[in-house]
């Protein structure tokens, strides 16, 4: 399923691949770019990284190293005013994160004055020139689908004069917003993108990395391609709404006339149930305060699915599998989900933890003991061994492993019923204590000394096993249940006059304060464990302390994807 393309496009194989792969291929068959392959990835430094972006990711590295090229990360830094070093630092750590190692890093901003120079021939040749109308009148004069845009009043002033007005527009003499250098294209094109696009507009802000140096930034189709082509990039992979942008790439590439023009490619963006994926919104999410930061783990960015235990491989693998395409679909989030329970299976511990503690005393053990008992870390991994954990008369269990009228078929602890506990011994409830409501507040149990590991001697059965913790050594923490941030399906999808904000789910967070064994101490944060029976967790990176544990739910143990597949 997550077989390597690379053996496949070795052997020629192209039937199985998919549609990028096959242009590519053909590329280099054929000689082009001189048998070349060349690809980057180019995020906007304006939020954190999400899931959607690991999609991109994957491709544009996989298929630079299948073809034995390079992959280059390039911030595209154009837009100053809502870019900052604290995403370009958090990207690229979110690319490491998910496997990935950029051949190079770059910077648009690094090609700020290249760019102008190639605007100033553009104007020189005629093709571009400052426009005044405001960004409204803009607007009404490109027209519609259905109808030609009208050309503006300062379209066909003098070459001389759009020099000298570009030129004191870099110097700063004019106010945001009262100029623009437009390319001078079609205004009739039934392509909306060619008619006569802006290329600079005037921005006196300050510029995380060319800080004030600059006053005019080049728009993204102005940027995008020249940036592609001074790097050598030979494949330039970007998501479907491009599309209608390939003619303007190609357009600007061929005015500069430079020696390299690479190929734009669409795909296919990924979107997941009950997930959305666009920085414009999580931002807003994280700046009204919504979630607790980009990496709150209810987040479907790369940084809050780090924080909350998810692997990197199951994102790797959701992306393999869904692999690329030219029609847009929504993934079932319970994909991911299957990925992260099948990883997580494989190679997380196993430790107890108890989430809704009831305390249970053993009253035929001996007063102030505690022993060691055996329990094995990982079923699924011999390698991971074994370790110690405490045993003595007074206990925690799951209250609901516990039930005093039990239906048929309830197999765990009630009156009279015996239950083993895991790694420990079979016990059987005597006595129910309950406080002045009715309330249970107490099991009183015996054990059975002859079976140590989970065993009788006699060979007798019992049919539940649960959990438990030791009551003397057990640490509490604080674990924090997650459930979807979205109510449903599409996140977008809202009644008119609302907000997206109104299908955000009110009990997507949940606060308990559980026992779990005192290894959990030792547990590296955001490296999952399985609370046996209960799910994944880990520490959480952020909020932890030796004297305040605090878990982050990776994910539950139920397996949607399978009831999905049985269906
Ligand atoms: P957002 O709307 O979240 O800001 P974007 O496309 O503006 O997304 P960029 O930082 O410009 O974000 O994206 C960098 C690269 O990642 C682009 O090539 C873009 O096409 C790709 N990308 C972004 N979102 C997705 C997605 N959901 N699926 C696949 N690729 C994506
Ligand atoms: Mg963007």
């Amino acid at each position: 399923m997550t077989e390597k393309i690379s053996e496949t496009s070795k052997n020629e194989e192209s039937a199985s691949l998919d549609f990028v792969r096959e242009l590519v291929t053909e590329d280099v068959r054929k000689g082009r770019f001189g048998g070349r392959v060349q690809t980057r990835f180019p995020p906007e430094p304006n939020g954190y990284l999400h899931i959607g972006h690991s999609k991109a990711i994957c491709l544009d590295f996989d298929v630079a190293s299948e073809f034995g090229g390079v992959c280059n990360l390039r911030f595209d830094d154009t837009n100053p005013v809502k870019e900052e070093q604290e995403f370009v630092d958090a990207q690229l750590e979110d690319i490491r994160w998910l496997g990935f190692e950029p051949a190079n890093v770059y910077y648009a901003s690094d090609y700020f004055e290249q760019l102008y120079d190639w605007a100033v021939d553009l104007i020189k040749q005629g093709k571009a020139y400052v426009d005044e109308l405001d960004a409204d009148q803009i607007r009404e004069y490109r027209g519609t689908l259905t109808e030609p845009g009208r050309e503006s009043p300062y379209r066909n002033r003098p070459v001389e004069e759009s020099l000298d007005l570009f030129a004191r527009m870099r110097a700063g003499e004019f106010t945001d917003g009262s100029k623009v250098l437009r390319a001078k294209i079609d205004m009739a094109s039934g392509n909306i993108n060619l008619r006569d696009p802006v290329m600079y507009r005037i921005r006196h802000a300050h510029h995380q990395r060319t800080g004030d140096a600059w006053c005019i930034y080049p728009m993204y189709d102005w940027a995008h391609g020249q940036s592609d082509s001074i790097e050598g990039v030979t494949h330039s992979f970007c998501t479907l709404e491009y599309e209608d942008h390939r003619p303007l790439y190609d357009w600007y590439l061929a005015q500069i006339g430079v020696d390299l023009h690479p190929q734009q490619i669409e795909f296919a963006r990924l979107a997941l149930t009950y997930t959305l994926l666009s920085k414009r919104y999580l931002r807003r999410l994280v700046e009204e305060g919504f979630v607790d930061g980009w990496d709150d783990p209810r987040m479907p960015t790369l940084a809050a699915l780090r924080r909350r235990g998810v692997p990197s491989k199951a994102i790797r693998d959701l992306c393999n599998q869904i692999g690329v395409s030219k029609t847009n679909s929504t993934v079932d989030i319970a994909l991911l989900e299957y990925y992260i329970r099948q990883e997580l299976n494989l190679k997380a511990n196993r430790i107890m933890g108890v989430l809704d503690p009831l305390k249970v005393v053993i009253t035929n053990y001996p007063v102030g003991h505690v022993e060691e008992v055996e329990a094995v870390n990982n079923p699924e991994d011999e390698s991971a061994g074994s370790r110690v954990i405490p045993f003595s008369g007074e206990l925690y269990i799951e209250r609901d492993d516990f039930m005093e009228d039990p239906p048929r078929k309830y197999f765990r602890l009630s009156p009279g019923n015996e239950v083993r506990l895991r790694w420990g011994y079979f016990i059987k409830c005597e006595e129910v204590i309950k406080d002045e409501n009715g309330e249970i507040v107490e099991l009183r149990c015996t054990y059975d000394p002859e079976t140590k590991g989970g065993y009788a001697p006699d060979g007798r059965k019992v049919k539940g096993t649960i959990h438990w913790v030791s009551a003397g050594q057990a640490l509490d923490a604080e674990v924090r249940l997650y459930d979807r941030l979205f109510n449903v399906e599409d996140p977008t999808d809202f009644p008119a006059g609302g907000d997206f904000t109104d299908n955000l789910n009110p009990d997507s967070l949940q606060l308990v304060t559980a026992k779990v064994e005192p290894s959990a101490a030792e547990l590296t944060p955001g490296v999952p464990v399985q609370f046996e029976r209960k799910g994944y967790f880990c520490l959480d990176g952020k909020h932890s302390s030796p004297e305040h544990l605090v878990f982050n739910q990776t994910i539950g143990l139920r397996d949607s994807w399978a009831k999905i597949q049985a269906k």
